[in-house]
């Protein structure tokens, strides 16, 4: 039932529709468009409109896009990355493969197998996000002994009940040393630059700011390292800037070779 009311009100009587709607396909209706309404009449057409007028088709294309090279869909609206990056699919390019292995020449470093130590041992660090660094006072050094094994390397943090004293300046340890042990990595957790006067206890003549060098500490301790453990001890420290390598004999001339940071992100 359907109440019917005209221009001049619903005095009228009552009405009932009899009829339905029935879809309507194909050229038998109206138009003959083969569309299921009628295409409304076009406006008056104006040369001057440079886009003449068309009847909009639900479900159609769009306008035609004068920019998009043949094939392409105007509605893609992915990002054209540079050569050598991919979309991720959010919009950023990114590096379409990994990057290059580490190639330093030095064997710990260049093991793929120790990487994830680098990372678990700066990530402990709580350094933080390499643009907006964690405070000074929430950063501690941590470390790790490299042990040889049958198939390589492993690592083997130092047991926290050991730890006498754990800081962003410095972490002491007097604890077991694992057997087969070939080499000792710590952390400097910030980068070169940083003054440190703030947060470490100098001594008269240090210098507060970090240089990423090795501290006469380190130098010593790889001094001792080298004639317990025999010339081949490799000590390693990782800091915001990348990995500091040196060993007996490069401590006695308080020298180190430095690395990117290979196998660690900040
Ligand atoms: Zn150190």
């Amino acid at each position: 039932m359907n109440t019917c009311c005209g221009p001049d009100g619903c005095g009228l009587p009552e009405v009932e529709v009899v009829e339905e709607i029935e879809d309507c396909l194909g050229d038998d209706c109206g138009g003959g468009s083969g569309l299921p309404w009628p295409i409304p009449p076009a406006p008056p057409e104006d040369p001057s409109d440079p886009n003449p007028w068309e009847p909009i088709i639900p479900g159609g294309s769009s306008d035609p896009c004068e920019t998009c090279d043949p094939g392409e869909d105007p509605d893609d609206n992915e990002e054209t990355c540079p050569l050598g990056q991919i979309d991720d699919g959010f919009g950023n390019c990114i590096d379409e493969e990994d990057p290059e292995p580490c190639e330093t020449g030095d064997e710990f470093i260049d093991d793929p197998n120790v990487h994830s130590e680098f990372q678990n041992i700066w990530d402990s660090t709580n350094f933080g996000n390499e643009l907006t660094p964690n405070p000074l006072d929430q950063r501690k050094e941590t470390a790790s002994w490299i042990v040889q094994t049958s198939t390589g390397f492993k690592a083997i943090p130092f047991n926290e009940d050991f730890i006498e004293r754990q800081d962003a300046c410095s972490i002491d340890y007097y604890g077991p040393v694992p057997e087969n042990v070939v080499g000792l990595i710590h952390t400097h957790p910030y980068s070169v630059g940083t003054d440190l006067s703030t947060i470490c206890e100098l001594v008269p003549g240090d210098d507060p700011i970090y240089r990423g060098e090795p501290s006469d500490a380190d130098y010593g301790q790889a001094l001792n390292n080298g004639i317990t453990f025999g010339e081949n001890f490799q000590n390693y420290v990782l800091d915001a800037d990348g990995i500091i390598s040196y060993n007996l004999l490069q401590a006695v001339t308080e020298t180190h070779s430095r690395y990117e940071t290979c196998g660690f992100e900040l």
